[in-house]
């Protein structure tokens, strides 16, 4: 016998390899194998088992990884259609479906040492410099496999056991499984009694779950309808639910369907909102009773080992539900009864980077491929996905009402331009929002302040020559940081000491100013202006641990900060009923971004901030402060009008032409020179125009430099292309980016339906 193996270095191409007698039996489609390739060895999946093979004299298999095949035939069905319709390698692709931690296992997990650190009991001994520099690593990593510690500190185990004699680390052999979660205690719940809109929704997903193993939909007597003739309802429902509607104990009880046909279901939600409070909500249902089973959790925070322990855990089918971020869209769930997506909008289930795999996307490619039903949930539907349901191609299902009878809460535009004081500018709070804060803090409630930019200032200008700092290796001024006095990009993290003088030699005006404003600068105001309120922030500065996350808002849950103020970071599945006011301080923020999306976003952004107050019996009230307050994403926002955006939306979409009325592929050309990338880009325009003859709707534009036209000290230039079948433009993408010739230092990057256009 002999198997197909796509390796891992990006060849475009598999390789066929005898299965030697000694491994007979354990190499199947799936197996993660090692085998020789020139001089060196090389991780790879097995894509096919044959008889024989069109090459004489084949190498054989070195060894096989995993007791198990690591992905299974539907995973990798799925990997092939990823490297298909987005344009990159399979082996790219292949790569993107296993987790490092498991992908990189040198040997099964079962004869794994680990290397543990032990408290120090007294003084700390006078190491050898080599041990310490060992005992560092175990330390800090507290515990890792004893084959990842020799790698990284490229030492031997003889090193390793000395520490162990001097009882500093732990060397153990057996199997010891991580559970991230192991410190929680879980109070079991029951099913909830459901509304009729929430029983409504419920039944049509449970139907759908019912239908044939074979996906077909089945006539009154049982037979199976010809599909010839019957159109099957859609099993891809969006459930559109206002937030606080109750969309959660929708999910869970569908969850519980699965698991009583035998099922298992990926439950996906934004890194984000993977908090505790969330992960706990799916264990606690099913942490006892007859549909008892472990909820595995994969998500970026997690350590190597916590991630191959989850990992598996649901390969060997002892966790049936897997909660996690983007790329737990591929756990090995078998058979996958239900994928759920929650906030299907967000554009975190985008990868930025290849495979660019749109995960909401892709989970409805996964349900069709292996009969699963798919619910995307949200407040604020992604415009295609709503579009998707008027076509007939989802099935729309909602709950229009907060649980409860909660209100809405009442949002008041305030208009900024008449906030602005003579000869003072304009001020980052307008009485309004002032006055509504100064209330909530003598009735002992809590304020949420949204801004999404941190920092203090967000540029440095020059009054006199009108200079500003902008970062040497990027299109985009500095944003200024107060605590340690530097301006810093926010692409590449570049900083620098703060002039004194304007940096421009032939200006050297000592008077510069700070312009725009941060996260920062709105909590050093709103301390001058409420010195007695408890006020904290949170934005990616100050939360650089996920403790730090979770500690605030602990602290928030139990009444110890009267105000929050955040970045995005606080925008989304945040549950806290003692919040009554929500301040939005700039909401026109994104909307002048040269972005299709710009207005969408926007809108989906003070909805989702919005629902964050009056979630208890205090009915909540939102100010949304605006420059350009008769925005029509605003205004829909304010009165809570998801369908009139959307008609407005669509209407605006259909004249550009832009998705859902066409679908967009954006190739990003970069480099460090240049009339290299300009050249570069011009030259593949003119062979995209020969892609004309095959495909008569495709429009080009460009190439123009990018939004962002310099970054990392790379310039970029962008062509997008518009087609209404992008499975035949991503074919023909395929094929022309193998041949097309670039200067070496030049790069191409295809990115299939962008979310962002930067
Ligand atoms: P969403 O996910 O739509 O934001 P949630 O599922 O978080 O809404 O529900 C909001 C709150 O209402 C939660 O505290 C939840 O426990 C509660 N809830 C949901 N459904 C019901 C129900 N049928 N009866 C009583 N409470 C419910
Ligand atoms: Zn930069």
């Amino acid at each position: 016998m002999i198997a197909r193996v796509s390796l891992e270095i990006a060849l475009r191409k598999e390789f066929d390899y005898s299965i030697p007698a000694e491994l007979a039996g354990q190499v199947d489609v799936g197996s993660r194998v090692q085998v020789p390739f020139g001089a060196r060895k090389i991780l790879g999946v097995v894509t096919a088992v044959a008889e024989e093979s069109g090459h004489a004299k084949l190498k054989a298999i070195l060894k096989v990884i995993g007791a198990q095949t690591l992905v299974t035939a539907k995973v990798l069905k799925l990997a092939r259609w990823i490297g298909e319709y987005y344009c990159c390698a399979p082996e790219t692709a292949l790569k993107s479906v296993l987790p490092e931690a498991v992908r990189k296992e040198d040997a099964g997990w079962r004869e794994r040492l680990f290397v543990r650190v032990l408290p120090v009991s007294g003084e700390f001994p006078k190491l050898p410099k080599r041990q310490q520099e060992v005992w560092n690593i175990v330390e800090e990593r507290r515990e890792l496999p004893l084959a990842e510690l020799l790698e990284l500190t490229k030492t031997t185990a003889a090193t390793v056991r000395k520490l162990e004699d001097r009882s500093l680390v732990q060397i153990t052999a057996e199997i010891s499984e991580r559970d991230p979660y192991a410190k929680e205690t879980i109070l079991a719940t029951q099913p909830l009694v459901v509304n009729p809109a929430q029983a409504a929704a419920l039944e049509k997903i449970t139907a759908a779950m019912n239908r044939g193993e074979d996906g077909g939909w089945r006539m009154e007597d049982g037979k199976r309808a010809p599909s010839s003739i019957l159109h099957p309802p859609s099993s891809t429902f969006l459930l559109h639910g206002v937030t606080g509607s109750g969309k959660t104990e929708v999910y869970l009880q569908a969850i519980a369907h699965a698991l009583e046909q035998g099922k298992g279901a990926i439950v996906l939600v934004p890194e984000i909102s993977l908090t505790p409070q969330t992960v706990e909500r799916f264990k606690a249902r099913f942490s006892s009773g007859k549909l008892q089973t472990l909820v595995a959790v994969l998500h970026s925070h997690l350590s190597a080992g916590e991630r191959h322990d989850e990992w598996h855990k649901i390969r060997q089918g002892r966790a049936r539900i897997v909660i996690g971020a983007r790329s737990a869209i591929f756990a090995p769930v078998e058979p996958l009864g239900l994928i759920i997506v929650d906030e299907e909008h967000e554009h975190t289930y985008k990868q930025e980077e290849a495979p660019r795999y749109h995960a909401r996307d892709v989970a409805v490619m996964r349900g069709h491929m292996e009969n699963a039903v798919v619910v995307l949930g949200s407040a604020t539907p992604a415009l295609e996905s709503f579009y998707n349901c008027q076509k007939g191609k989802f099935t729309l299902l909602e709950l229009p009402e907060r649980v409860d009878d909660q209100k809405m809460p009442h949002v008041r535009v305030v208009d900024m331009r008449q906030a602005k004081r003579d000869g003072k500018g304009t001020p980052i709070f307008s009485p309004q929002l002032k006055e509504a804060i100064t209330q909530r803090l003598e009735k002992h409630e809590q304020t949420i302040l949204f801004l999404n930019r941190r920092g203090y200032s967000s540029s440095l200008v020059c009054e006199k020559c009108g200079h500003i700092c902008e970062c040497p290796n990027c299109s985009l001024a500095l944003t200024y940081h107060r605590p340690e006095q530097l301006l810093r990009c926010h692409i590449c993290n570049y900083s620098e000491q703060v002039p004194r003088i304007c940096p421009n030699e032939k200006c050297k005006n000592p008077g510069i100013r700070y312009s725009g404003l941060g996260t920062q600068k709105v909590e050093d105001v709103l301390q001058k202006l409420f010195p007695r309120a408890r006020i904290k922030r949170m934005d990616a500065d100050v939360m650089k641990r996920k403790e730090d996350y979770r500690r605030v808002l602990d602290s928030f849950k139990h009444g110890e900060i009267d105000i929050l103020i955040g970045t995005q970071m606080i925008a989304k599945g945040l549950h806290f009923p003692n919040v009554t006011l929500v301040g939005i301080i700039y909401a026109d923020m994104a909307l002048h971004q040269p972005d299709f999306r710009a207005g969408e976003r926007t809108f989906q952004l003070l909805t989702q901030v919005s629902g964050r107050a009056g979630r208890g019996d205090i009915e909540g009230e939102v100010f949304v402060q605006a420059f350009t307050p008769f925005h029509p994403a605003i205004q829909f926002a304010r009165r809570h009008d998801f369908n009139g955006f959307f008609e407005q939306e669509l209407e605006f979409r259909k004249q550009l032409h832009y998705p859902p009325f066409s679908r967009v592929a954006l190739l990003t050309l970069k480099g460090r020179n240049e009339d290299k990338v300009k050249f570069s880009a011009e030259h593949l325009k003119r062979e995209l125009e020969k892609l004309k003859t095959e495909l008569k709707d495709l429009t080009i534009s460009g190439p123009a430099a990018a939004p962002l036209a310099r970054a990392e000290n790379l310039y970029r230039f962008q062509i997008m292309l518009k087609t209404r079948t992008m499975s035949a433009l991503s074919r023909e993408l395929a094929k022309m980016v193998q041949t097309l010739a670039l200067p070496d230092d030049v790069t191409l990057a295809v990115d299939i339906d962008p979310v962002n256009l930067a």
